[in-house]
């Protein structure tokens, strides 16, 4: 009789299992090289296990072997020769019943990845890429949020046509001639970090169909192999290994970071091969044994399970071994736990060195999930347990800036919203002052934003919450412009990573779609000629971007950082302003930060705080406007009247304190 999943839960959680069939060997799946082929699968239910050989994906089997059984559930099967290139599955008899699966722990597969591939990665690796390193680490980490699909879909992208929408576009060069796209402008933009969609293969779409397919590809089959669709041939499986490591190396050589998306909190259908080796144990289970959805996509990663753990552990390690990745992002990852989130720091520190690679990730899920006993959800309740090398999203600084995700037409800070002020100062130190329920170790733990795939795009998210009663998302409205950019002003001069969305900065548009994870590729890709179309709002993110990376008083992470904000103000509805102690690095000339945030629709004036410096007095330096609501990164003389300024309607106004000898010009 079939065992209850009531009973293999209860099996599972037993301390008796874990004695018996916890493995933390790290050769899961085949190793693969010229003399030897090892196959290793742990199914510690099965009563036999059969390896079967394929020359492609879709031949029949050109040689069936019995697996042998090993100890602690590991199946193993061992050939003296290499078996690069050769497909495989299992057949696993448990329980009397014979299912069919392909290897979750497979670093390649099939197209469609129903089969798995034996892979040789020393032979999937591109020209020079033994050598690729990841650039030096920049002075601040700037996030750039990218689908690999946006990136080039575009015909405007100047991308051949047969890389475009595929791992290939990244590697080209000059790709438009009349103005930058794609790799030429993301170098030009000044982005430190490319972090990108999930590349792991996902099962929406189907690899052999039509490229007007599109998702953004939260739903994993294979977690250790990249996606089919973006590669230029799905047959062989070794194309698409080593197309997404020239991406990456191309990436590299450009000076930009990549980081990975990963979505271990769910796979695309529970039907997994994880189900099919061990049934129950990668999943978690409501008591009336219907799976638990936190995930909203239909089940939930069983996190906290010594198997599960080890998976995703040694899944991260691969990635970043392998494919040279510098960082990841966890979905959903308040279905984690603190507990993996903190090993998988400590292990990739270990090996890559302390810091080396960006963790971070939504601290929320979509909905409450039975967590294993003694286990902590990695929310943002509990940053305070997470180690501060894992940051997380910062939902209270994005919604007080622009207004709620969820609700189009409710405002924030720079659109009108009510009583927001409080919480944009606190958002300033990365609510390291105490004005939340919860307390980062660090700025380091908080990532900054204002948009991301999931939701509006700023652009359409302002137009809902301004122009209500007749959204018009291809109108360039003066005023949301305005609030665009001051909404960049603040997240940018806030502690902590700055994230965007890609686009955000040349007013991206979905035309009000907020949830655009299938729509057309035509909805969801970059448009380029709107680069030129908002140049000027590019060239304010660029000038953001660059003046954040000379300003040490925003850039430190350290524990301490928060000290260095002091006088935060409100000066009426819309209007506040504080001072960062910006000493510290020995290039930057401007000692003191004076930042204006005013986003109510007169200019006003303000006093400097008591006992800081008048611009009378020179002795102790110039203020100089460093950004203003016209452009970012400028030079320009403070006017004061006495101990006041002025700052414009509806824009920010950086002023930074300049004690250097006026010889010695930074730039
Ligand atoms: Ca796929």
């Amino acid at each position: 009789m079939k065992s209850s999943i009531a009973e293999r839960m209860a099996f599972y959680a037993s301390d008796k299992f874990d004695a018996a069939f916890r493995y933390d060997g790290r050769d899961l799946g085949v190793s693969c090289r010229p003399g030897k082929t090892v196959f290793k699968v742990w199914s510690p239910l099965a009563e036999r296990v059969e390896l079967r050989l394929y020359r492609d994906g879709d031949s029949k089997a050109c040689l069936k072997k019995e697996m042998l059984a090993g100890a602690r559930g590991v199946w193993t099967q061992e050939f003296q020769e290499s078996l690069h290139g050769m497909y495989y599955d299992y057949l696993v008899r448990i329980e009397g019943e014979d299912v069919e699966t392909a290897d979750p722990y497979a670093t390649g597969c099939s197209c469609n990845g129903g089969r798995s591939m034996a892979v040789d990665l020393g032979l999937t690796n591109p020209a020079g890429f033994e050598a690729d390193k990841a650039p030096a680490p920049a002075q601040e980490r700037i996030i750039y949020e990218l689908h690999i699909k946006d990136f080039s879909y575009d015909e405007e992208s100047g991308v051949p046509k047969a890389y475009r929408g595929r791992y290939k576009a990244f590697t080209v060069k000059g790709t438009n001639g009349r103005y930058p796209t794609c790799m030429e402008y993301l170098k030009s933009l000044g982005v430190t970090h490319v972090h990108l969609l999930p590349f792991f293969d996902y099962g929406s779409v189907d690899e052999a169909g039509d490229e007007a397919q599109f998702n953004w590809g939260y739903d994993p089959v294979n977690y250790n192999v990249p996606e089919g669709s973006y590669a230029t041939d799905v047959k062989d499986g070794v194309v698409r290994i080593r197309e997404c490591k020239e991406m990456i190396q191309a990436l590299h050589e450009n000076g930009i970071r990549v980081i990975m998306d990963v979505v271990y909190n769910h796979t695309h259908s529970e039907d997994s091969w994880f189900q099919r080796l061990v049934p129950g144990y990668y999943y978690r289970y409501e008591e009336d044994g219907s799976l638990s959805n936190g995930s909203a996509c239909g089940n939930d990663i069983a996190v906290g399970r010594a198997m599960v753990d080890n998976y995703i552990a040694d899944s991260i390690l691969y990635w970043a071994r392998e494919y040279h990745l510098d960082g990841f992002r966890f979905d959903l990852m308040g279905l984690l736990t603190v507990e993996l989130m903190n090993r998988i720091r400590r292990e990739l520190d270990e090996e890559f060195g302390a810091g080396e690679k960006l963790l971070y990730g939504e601290p929320w899920s979509a909905d409450d999930s039975p967590m294993e006993d003694g286990t902590r959800a990695a929310q943002k309740q509990n940053v305070g347990f997470l180690d501060e090398g894992i940051a997380m999203f910062n939902d209270d600084t994005r919604d007080a800036i622009k207004g709620s995700v969820f609700y189009g037409e409710e405002p924030g800070f720079v659109n009108g919203g009510k009583e927001t002020e409080e919480a944009v100062l606190h958002a300033v130190t990365g609510w390291r002052d105490g004005g939340a329920d919860y307390l980062p170790k660090s700025c380091n733990q908080i990532v900054n934003y204002v948009s991301a795939h999931d939701n509006f795009t700023l652009w359409d998210k302002l137009v809902l919450s301004m122009h209500r009663k007749r959204p018009n998302f291809d109108l360039r409205y003066r005023d949301v412009l305005a609030a665009n950019k001051l909404s960049a002003f603040i997240y940018f001069t806030c502690q902590g990573n700055i994230f965007l969305q890609a686009g955000e900065e040349f007013a991206r548009t979905k035309h009000g779609e907020d949830n655009s994870y299938c729509s057309a590729p035509e909805l969801n890709m970059l448009k380029w000629n709107r680069t030129v179309e908002y140049e000027e709002l590019v060239e304010y993110y660029r000038g953001l971007i660059r003046i954040r990376k000379k300003l040490p008083g925003l850039c430190d992470k350290s524990p301490s950082a928060v000290e260095r904000i002091t006088g935060q103000r409100i000066h009426g509805e819309g209007v506040v302003s504080f001072l960062v102690d910006n000493t510290g690095s020995a290039s930057c000339p401007w000692d003191e930060l004076f930042i204006i945030y005013n986003a109510s629709s007169d200019n006003c004036e303000l006093s400097l705080p008591d006992g800081v410096m008048d611009s009378e007095a020179p002795d102790r330096g110039v203020w100089e406007v460093l950004a203003d609501g016209e452009e970012a990164d400028c030079r320009k003389k403070a006017e004061f009247r006495g101990n006041r300024v002025s700052a414009a309607a509806g824009s920010g106004l950086l002023l930074g304190r300049r004690t250097a000898p006026s010889g010695a010009d930074f730039s």
